[in-house]
């Protein structure tokens, strides 16, 4: 492997709270080790299109505090053909840039390992996405503040079921994953927690609601993954209980892509710093191919293939508390 003087940088994929901070990182990481980090914007379409600029500290001045990505984030269908992938070669070489860090999730990670295993050019992951999905890592960044989020929402939506005697259902993000689900229907004190990693079964969530009228309880709120075990969708479920309680008035609210948003929490923010750095000191210690994470506490390295086809399990420990805390 060449030395490196120049990083350069990109979030790819959906975009999470923190990924700012994981780009500041990277940058003042990189400096501050006597090298040069270049910013590439759009992910790998900005590279592509060479639209590359160099950074010095001050150019990740005040966004450790903002949501989003400041390099804003693509999909890319180019980077997914060779030709593709050789304009973004090109671009390296014309920006002298001998490495990669790139901020996304398993999807921009398979095309960084492509890149790398073509081109030769050394690539390192930082885990970026709300969902939590990504083997080799206990927190992804933004998945902290997006269980706040839910949480504080799901709060708001208590209110207005108590005072109507209403059951919500709650639709969070969680195609594959039921983290947030999981997570936040605890935090916010669910009834029922639907998630795609369990069949919970639809007869058991109406018995448990029936349970729960019985026991005195007038409102209730069922969280409900986007791509839960059921297979039924919000509003299926919905209809099924108003159908078998008809005195319930039955709600659905589904909060989509305000999940992402907001400032990031300050566990994303020490996260996506600590990341940024450990990322920089691992490429300058002649690693590649690898994604950093966190597992109690301490900084770890996956390699790029494992992160990819590993799986993220829920702690299934929750569903017996949560279980337990909604007789
Ligand atoms: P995420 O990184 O959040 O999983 P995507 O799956 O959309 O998001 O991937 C982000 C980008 O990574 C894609 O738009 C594409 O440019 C690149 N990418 C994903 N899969 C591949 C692949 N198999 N080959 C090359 N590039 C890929």
């Amino acid at each position: 492997m060449n030395a490196i003087n120049t990083i350069g940088v990109l979030t790819s994929g959906g975009d999470a709270p923190g990924m700012n901070a994981a780009i500041r990182a990277v940058v003042r990481a990189s400096i501050f080790h006597d090298k040069k980090c270049k910013a590439i914007y759009r992910g790998y379409q900005g590279l592509i299109d060479n639209d590359i600029v160099s950074t010095t500290p001050r150019s990740v001045n005040n966004i450790i505090n903002k949501g989003g990505t400041m390099l804003k984030s693509a999909r890319c269908l180019e980077f997914r053909t060779k030709e593709g992938r050789k304009k973004a070669y090109e671009n390296i070489n014309k920006n002298n840039i001998d490495a990669l860090v790139v901020i996304g999730g398993d999807g921009s990670f398979t095309g960084a390992m492509i890149f790398q295993k073509e081109f030769g050019v050394p690539v390192i992951g930082i885990p970026g996405t709300i969902d939590n999905d990504i083997f080799g890592t206990s927190h992804t960044i933004g998945y902290d503040t997006a269980l706040n989020t839910v949480t504080e929402v799901i709060d708001k939506i208590r209110d207005t079921a108590i005072s109507h005697n209403r059951l919500f259902f709650v639709e969070v993000m969680g195609r594959d994953a039921g983290h947030i689900a999981l997570n936040a229907g605890i935090g916010s004190g669910a009834e029922e927690i639907l998630i795609p990693e369990e069949d919970m079964g639809i007869e058991r969530m109406l018995d448990s609601l029936k349970r729960s009228e019985k026991s005195g309880k007038s409102s209730s709120i069922v969280v409900v993954a986007e791509g839960d075990k059921t297979g039924k969708n919000v509003f299926e479920l919905a209809a099924y209980v108003e159908k078998n309680m008809p005195h319930y008035e039955v709600r659905v609210s589904v909060l989509g892509h305000m999940q992402r948003g907001g400032a990031p929490s300050c566990f994303d923010r020490v996260l996506a710093s600590r990341m940024g750095v450990f990322a920089v000191e691992s490429l300058l210690d002649g690693k590649s191919n690898i994604m950093v994470g966190i597992d109690n506490d301490t900084m770890i390295l996956t390699d790029l293939d494992k992160a990819i086809k590993g799986k993220s399990n829920i702690n299934k420990n929750l569903i017996r508390v949560s279980d337990i805390l909604t007789i």
